[in-house]
């Protein structure tokens, strides 16, 4: 197994905006990393440029302590797996998994004691005679990992894996990618578009939009500090709701009205005139309902619609956004390639809330979960 580092890379097509630019990433010794970003951010070409199937413009590609910009893919000792497994459909498990083994012409003894070893970690020693038609997606998923394991890869690195699925199938191999990556200790590198397949599997993501980073942390630092609205906005489902925000001392006013936040946040924000507020629908809650004792401020608002979920429903309160705000909003939406200008708040309620269409009613929300971003630079400063 090995680190991979990827130092300052760049990928230049012709004379264009670069692919990836001056983007670095560590990937650590057994790490699960994920690179996410919607189409055309230049995840894709990083992961090639990892393998060895694109060149590098410029920066150092280092695997272990081989710097490998030059090296073919062949010598990277990577595995990759692609999203149809690219599985012999004449050849059994057992031939499928031995592969490249047969390939390097390594002897049968050795062939069959890596195969076994392989195909019992990954529980597939009951189906070696099966032909990869009489599988199930999450075997094959299992077949093309153990192509990967007698290889005794240094990584594995997947491309989109799950996409083909439908959502139920998804989720599954999902958790077994999650547990078969453990179990291994394997350092990985996935590239996905999929937040939540992102949130759910690594051990840190990075961001890419337009060919740079913008950010590299936990899931968990992600979605409680994201480093701008981009992030802020992709990272999260329902998404981050942003209206337009001004400061005053420790309050802040927002369409619905003021709401308090802490002198320090305050500190942070102070003298910076119009700003975007983050907050996340679940930092809302039907006032009713919430305990006394517990922080935050409250305000009203008519309620358009309501979504009841059982254990939670969501509240939509439209709003009104001035021209500095909404052209922000909108450059956002196409960076995260969306459809609609979210000028609705979204409101997470308790399944046991009684608000409903029409209501004026009264939402509490934790201003201490809220962020306020630069419009101009998208920067978070809180
Ligand atoms: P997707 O999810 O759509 O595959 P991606 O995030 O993986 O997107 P890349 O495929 O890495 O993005 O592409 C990054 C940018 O580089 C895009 O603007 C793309 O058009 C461009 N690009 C990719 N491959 C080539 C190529 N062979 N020649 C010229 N431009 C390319």
């Amino acid at each position: 197994m090995a680190a991979i580092d990827m130092k300052n890379i760049v990928k230049k097509y012709g004379d264009g905006f670069p692919a990836v630019n001056d983007v670095s990433i560590d990937v650590q010794d057994g790490e699960f990393m994920i690179l996410v970003g919607p189409s055309g951010c230049g995840k894709s070409t990083l992961l090639r440029m990892i393998v060895g199937l694109e060149d590098i413009t410029s920066g150092d590609m280092v695997i272990g302590d081989r710097k490998v910009n030059d090296l073919a893919p062949k010598d990277r000792n990577l595995a990759m797996v692609f999203q149809n497994y690219a599985l012999y459909p004449h050849l059994t498990v057992y031939e499928n998994i031995a592969f490249p083994l047969r390939l390097a012409k390594t002897d049968d003894k050795t062939v069959d004691e890596k195969v076994r070893a392989a195909s019992k970690t990954l529980e597939l020693d009951e189906h070696l005679d099966r032909k990869p038609a009489n599988l199930s997606g999450g075997q094959r998923q299992r077949v093309a990992m153990g192509r990967a394991i007698v290889r005794d890869a240094d990584a594995f690195l997947f491309d989109e894996p799950l996409s083909n699925l439908d959502a139920k199938l998804r989720g599954q191999m999902r958790s077994e990618i999650a547990r078969l990556q453990k179990k291994l200790g394997i350092t990985t590198v996935y590239v996905t578009h999929d937040q939540t397949e992102a949130m759910t599997l690594g051990d840190r993501v990075a961001v890419l939009k337009r060919g740079i980073l913008q950010q590299l942390a936990t899931p968990r630092e992600l979605y409680d500090n994201p480093g701008n609205l981009f992030v802020a906005g992709f990272i999260g489902s329902p998404p981050m709701n942003f209206l337009p925000a001004k400061v005053e001392g420790t309050s802040v006013e927002l369409p619905f009205g003021k709401v308090e936040i802490s002198a320090e946040k305050a500190e942070r924000a102070a003298g910076r005139g119009l700003l975007i507020a983050g907050i996340r629908p679940e930092s809302f809650e039907d006032a009713s309902v919430v305990d006394a004792s517990r922080k935050g401020s409250t305000f009203r608002a008519k309620i358009d619609v309501v979504e009841w979920l059982g254990n939670t429903a969501y509240a939509y309160i439209p709003f009104e956004a001035p021209p500095e705000v909404l052209e922000q909003l909108q450059q956002l939406e196409r960076d995260l390639d969306g459809e609609t200008l979210r000028t609705q708040l979204v409101v997470s309620l308790d399944g046991s809330s009684r608000v409903a269409e029409g209501d004026d009613a009264e939402i509490w929300v934790d201003t201490s979960k809220m962020h306020l971003f630069d419009p101009a630079t998208g920067e978070n400063l809180t």
